[in-house]
């Protein structure tokens, strides 16, 4: 169950349901919120400056009638019912000795009042105004001065008078705000039924943008799982988002990687099978016909018995080859790496094969530009080396020539081998490295070769970092050259991490 819910949390279409719903809600939440908020306080400060307009006129027919002096005046008292009714509240009038003189509850009359806003009104005339609004309880309150404006004279010779304000008491009214409550209270109901149904619908939208949105990643999988499964080998399709277009493209590259490996594995296979049923098949032929004869001369025997030994040195060749190949190919081929001077290396081999050069009248010539030492794998950089100049030979004329050139440049040691040989065509270039190809293959078969010779080589330059270019003139001859850095880098995981000289 709780694996399901982890899951689940893992999931991109609810992680994006997610991300639509709760902001959304949040904001419809938050904006009904604040417009119930808003309302409120406008409903307030309405209520509170029409109750003042209220009081103010109050005051004046307050003072009009002498009240505070008086308060038998009927008119007046009808008029405070009138206004305690209508605010559903209640007015007291209290005078400049703080007794409140008329209170509409009549609970107060009579008595003192002791309150800080009463003074404050007392003492300040209109600025003294003040009003409350309690929440909780659900009522404003507000101190309104009873004013007198009498006509002062100022200094005996000035004619013009100056009116100013005489507090004469306090008017203090408090007024329920129930009605806004209430009305606040609908507006909330009716806000929350809105809220709630706007978040169903956002709930849907979110749900269904979710499945739409994932869509594109869903049959992403789906074709993916497809070709995992081996029931499709076709591309996979990119479908609408960039980021599917890149998962896409690298399954794609992936795919074509394993096509061509496969492909190439099942040529290699049907080329290994080939070249080792050759000399077979020649052993069996040379076998067979000497079965067939009877009293075969002892002389025959030796013939056919050297071709047999002729063929089984052939296909001994080609399986040491190919072992050295797929050990050359094994990834992370371990690389023992030490300092060896290439010159000397290059005499070594240029020795070695000089028996083979001889016997067509083929000159071998080393030329050192520069003495180098490089950080190689002594046996692969030879195998590697041997092969071209072993082809140098093979494919060369009698009486030709093979100039072999060892430099270096401040990175990299660079060797050449030149012939004069019969040269590669321009279109074969290419693939001359690929395994068992041969540009001319009954003469590659003459002089011994198994088309693996270029191959090893490549690989044996390439575990070094090196690199390997072909130029070639047909009939005129060819130059290889291999560039290898002087130090070996190694690189992360590397099995000759630590063996580095
Ligand atoms: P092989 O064992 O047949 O020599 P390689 O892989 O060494 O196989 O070479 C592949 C083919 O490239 C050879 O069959 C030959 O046709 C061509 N080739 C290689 N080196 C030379 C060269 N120096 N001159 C001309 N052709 C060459």
């Amino acid at each position: 169950m709780r694996s399901v819910l982890l899951r689940l949390t893992r999931s991109m279409k609810l992680r994006l349901l997610l991300t639509i719903f709760v902001p959304g809600m949040t904001l419809l939440i938050a904006a009904q919120f604040s417009m119930l908020g808003f309302y409120r306080s406008r409903a307030v400060s309405v209520r509170t400056s029409e109750v003042q307009t209220q009081l103010m006129s109050l005051a004046n027919h307050l003072i009009n009638y002498d009240y505070l002096r008086d308060p038998s005046s009927e008119s007046i008292g009808a008029e405070l019912a009138q206004f305690s009714s209508l605010y559903n509240g209640r007015v007291l009038v209290i005078d400049d000795m703080l007794k409140v003189v008329k209170d509409t509850y009549r609970m107060s009359e009579g008595k003192t009042v002791v309150s800080a806003d009463v003074v404050k009104c007392l003492r300040h005339g209109s600025n003294g105004r003040s009003s409350y609004y309690d929440r909780e309880e659900g009522f404003i309150t507000l101190y309104m001065p009873i004013i007198e404006t009498a006509a002062l004279e100022v200094g005996d010779y000035s004619e013009r008078a100056q009116e100013t304000e005489i507090v004469k008491g306090v008017l203090l009214a408090s007024v329920s705000t129930a009605s806004i409550e209430s009305t606040c209270d609908y507006l909330q109901r009716m806000a929350m039924l809105v809220v709630l149904i706007a978040g169903v619908l956002l709930g849907a939208l979110s749900i269904v943008a979710a499945v739409l949105l994932v869509r594109p990643v869903d049959r992403l999988a789906r074709s993916v799982a497809e070709v995992r499964d081996g029931f499709s080998n076709q591309q996979v399709p990119k479908y609408s988002y960039l980021e599917t277009e890149r998962i896409a493209d690298g399954v794609n590259g992936i795919v074509d990687r394993v096509r061509i490996m496969d492909e190439s594995r099942q040529e290699f296979v049907s080329n290994v099978s080939h070249e080792l049923k050759t000399p077979m098949t020649s052993m069996k032929i040379l076998a067979d016909s000497l079965i067939a004869e009877n009293n075969v001369p002892e002389e025959m025997y030796k013939e056919f018995l050297t071709d047999i030994a002729q063929e089984i040195d052939r296909e001994n060749s080609i399986i040491a080859e190919l072992l050295s190949l797929t050990k050359l190919n094994r990834k992370n081929a371990p690389m023992n790496i030490t300092q060896v001077n290439i010159n000397e290396l290059m005499e070594i081999i240029l020795k070695r094969v000089r028996p083979i050069a001889q016997k067509r009248d083929i000159e071998l010539t080393l030329e050192s530009v520069r003495d180098v030492t490089a950080g190689v794998d002594e046996p692969k950089l030879t195998m590697a080396l041997t092969n071209l100049v072993e082809n140098a030979i093979k494919y060369n004329k009698e009486h030709g020539t093979v100039t072999v050139t060892v430099d270096a440049d401040p990175r990299n040691f660079i060797v050449k081998i030149a012939d004069t040989g019969v040269g590669i065509p321009e279109e074969s270039l290419d693939m001359i490295y690929e395994r068992f190809y041969r540009v001319d293959k009954s003469r590659s078969r003459e002089v011994g070769g198994s088309g693996l010779g270029l191959s090893i080589t490549k690989s044996a330059v390439l575990l070094h970092r090196g690199t390997i270019q072909a130029e070639s003139k047909e009939g005129e001859g060819t130059t290889f050259t291999v560039t290898i850095p002087l130090n070996y880098v190694q690189r992360a995981a590397d099995p000759a991490a630590g063996k580095r000289a």
